[in-house]
């Protein structure tokens, strides 16, 4: 389960148009840290901004040095989740007029002049384009960004290198989710750098893999059901026995979201209990 890796590089150059600098935060969430991007052969467009660990600016700084870059040319954002945007402030204290764009949906407290990126918006870097592609689910504002060059797709927190993808209960919505991971399926895409941990190279075989993992979990819930374990800790008690207790709280927020997905297609009715878990009814 751990996927802290404290000998991942804190940065890496991964191709001509792609480099990378790590976040300098990491955490059970966010694994060896958050990546941050650089996209681009010169003024890079740097993609996500880490949590706002005071180590990071530095270590940016000194990899942009190392290329032969002054400064990053403008800064996109996938989501609103803290360990992406909350470097925001920093990096603008340094570079006096950074642009920072993002989708913009749903979202209260931002940073002040952050500027709307839609669905489908081009984003010209020094020979790379990226492509923004709305795909809501782990955060509804979220975007990832097709880079048409190398057939890539920066994933944001939609698909990580070493974990599954937490579907917040306020903000997640399972049933998006699958339809952004068909929706980056459908994308002419090969490789995937994610958010969290290393790059993927097989990015078709990945996707297959959390689609397959959702359903299989569909269908471990339905099972638990029909067995007549009908609140969310009896389900988890035994769909993830393997894993340790301690995690059952993030498990339970899984299986809710799958429930809550189940409900709304029909095939399950929630019935409330005062001071008690819900109790789940097939249909
Ligand atoms: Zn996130």
């Amino acid at each position: 389960m751990s996927w802290i890796d404290p000998d991942f590089p804190r940065t890496a150059t991964l191709t001509p148009l792609v480099g990378r600098v790590l976040g300098l935060n990491p955490g059970m969430m966010t694994g060896p840290g958050t990546n941050t991007y650089l996209i681009g052969r010169r003024d890079p467009v740097l993609l996500d901004t880490g949590a706002g660990v005071p180590d990071y600016v530095p270590l940016l700084e000194r990899y942009l040095k190392e290329r032969g870059w002054s400064q990053p040319a403008r800064v996109v954002l996938t989501h609103r989740h803290r360990d992406h945007l909350g470097g925001v402030d920093q990096l603008r204290e340094r570079y006096r007029g950074l642009r920072v764009g993002k989708l913009i949906y749903r979202d209260a407290g931002l940073p002040e002049d952050i500027e709307d990126i839609r669905d489908g918006q081009v984003i010209e870097a020094d020979g790379a384009t990226l492509v923004a592609v709305h795909t809501p689910g782990h955060a509804s504002d979220h975007l990832c960004y097709y880079l048409a060059e190398e057939k890539a797709v920066f994933t944001g927190d939609v698909v990580l290198g070493g974990s599954t993808t937490v579907i917040p209960a306020e903000d997640g919505d399972l049933a998006d989710y699958m339809r952004s991971l068909r929706r980056l399926q459908s994308l002419d895409v090969r490789r995937i750098y994610p958010a969290h941990g290393p790059v993927i190279e097989d990015a078709q075989g990945r996707l297959a893999e959390y689609v397959e993992h959702r359903l299989m979990r569909e269908r471990q819930i339905l099972k638990a059901l029909a067995d007549g374990l009908t609140t969310i800790p009896r389900m988890v008690e035994r769909i993830y026995a393997e894993v340790p207790v301690s995690l059952h709280a993030m498990a339970g927020q899984s299986v809710a979201s799958h429930l809550k997905k189940l409900a709304r297609e029909g095939r399950l009715r929630e019935h409330p209990i005062a001071d008690a878990p819900s109790r789940w009814e097939l249909l």
